[in-house]
């Protein structure tokens, strides 16, 4: 399960990230690790399209290199572990919950929830959890992740959760209504709503019957701090991405702590126009054909990316998450191990033929 909706609200973390942005000069403090693009799943909306076909999975020495580092990274804090599904991988999950835990850091888990079948089985799960003491477990609940069966036991899970010591939250993304303008966000004590991004898999299909905007109306980024991110998301290819697909960095070739110092927004070919001017001076900079309108911002700076693929093609990677979702092979073949060179990713066939909207959509 991808981590999507509002960032997590953790309690004194505005105290802690101005004191580290103090020390150093930056926000982040969460590295999100997208452990696997397997997935029990395959939702419509989902931007990173997990699938169960899908193969591409950490090593367990990918997360043992990978957790010594954010350990060594100033002011970062939490790692989140999340896909995909990470529950497909579970004795790589425990094994980085393990060892983050033991680096100092906090943990959090973001998953679809399949494996709870009833509240009683969940309160096993919890001692598992305890005992690898884990501090947040989010769980994603919507329409549209086909798994609204877990509403009737909700508050039974939190409280459960909640006497094992371990913070559980559920997610949820607003459903798109045809036609209609984008519902807002709701929010409330376990239930987080946010609204749907329409890139990645969700930009192939289900942005057809959404209300459009003037692709010149979507002049900033509505999600990401791009010029400080307070999150960055790392997957089994080692890219270091500011949003997913956007790469700022590869930890197969580089230590992370020289990626984040090395991180000049401005003169990032992506990051710069999208900080200047949102996704539409990425049309502008670049003259990228573009349809007249589009359902979001992340649906105008997604098919403008595509577009751009091959004039930067270390910057807008991993390849896979601008392809039409199709699993890569099995095995580890597109895996950074296997391929002696982590940004060699094979590109979908279908990356390279963007979907234009049809003008006045
Ligand atoms: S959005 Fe759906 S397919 Fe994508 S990772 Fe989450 S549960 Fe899996
Ligand atoms: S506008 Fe672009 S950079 Fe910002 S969240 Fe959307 S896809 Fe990411």
């Amino acid at each position: 399960m991808t981590r999507e909706e509002a960032p997590l609200e953790i309690q004194g973390a505005d105290q802690i990230k101005e004191e580290k942005t103090a020390d150093r000069g930056r926000s982040l403090d969460a590295i999100h690790l997208v452990l696997t693009y397997r997935c029990t799943n395959q939702c419509r909306h989902c931007f990173c399209f997990g699938a169960p076909g899908n193969r591409q999975v950490f090593s367990f020495a990918q997360v043992e290199r990978y957790i010594e580092q954010i350990a060594k990274v100033p002011g970062i804090q939490w790692v989140f572990f999340e896909g995909g599904e990470p529950f497909v991988y579970f004795p790589l999950l425990s094994h980085g919950l393990r060892l983050a835990k033991q680096a100092g850091l906090q943990t959090a888990v973001v998953t679809n929830g399949y494996f709870i079948t009833n509240a009683r089985d969940f309160i096993s799960y919890l001692r598992v959890f305890r005992d690898l003491k884990l501090d947040v477990l989010q769980i994603s609940m919507d329409q549209l992740h086909h798994n609204r069966r877990l509403e009737s036991i909700q508050a039974r899970l939190v409280e459960a959760a909640n006497r094992a010591g371990i913070l559980c939250q559920f997610l949820g993304v607003s459903v798109p209504e045809p036609d209609e303008e984008p519902l807002e966000a709701r929010r409330g004590s376990t239930i987080v709503d946010g609204q749907i991004v329409f890139r990645g898999r969700a930009a192939h299909g289900l942005e057809r019957d959404q209300a459009k905007w003037l692709w010149s109306s979507f002049d900033e980024c509505p999600h990401e701090r791009l010029d400080d991110p307070y999150r960055v998301h790392v997957d089994m290819y080692g890219e270091v991405q500011v949003c997913q697909g956007i790469s700022i960095g590869n930890m197969e070739q580089q230590k992370l702590v020289q990626i984040l110092d090395q991180y000049v927004p401005s003169e990032h070919p992506i990051v710069g126009p999208l900080i200047e001017g949102g996704p539409a001076e990425l049309i502008t900079r670049y003259d990228v054909p573009h349809a007249r309108g589009y359902a979001d911002a992340c649906h105008l700076c997604y098919s403008a990316r595509r577009r751009l693929l091959d004039r930067f093609p270390h910057q807008l990677l991993p390849r896979f998450l601008y392809g039409g979702g199709a699993a890569t092979e099995p095995g580890r073949s597109s895996g950074p191990e296997a391929s002696g060179d982590a940004r060699k990713q094979e590109v979908p066939e279908d990356a390279k033929k963007p979907e234009m909207i049809p003008e006045g959509s």
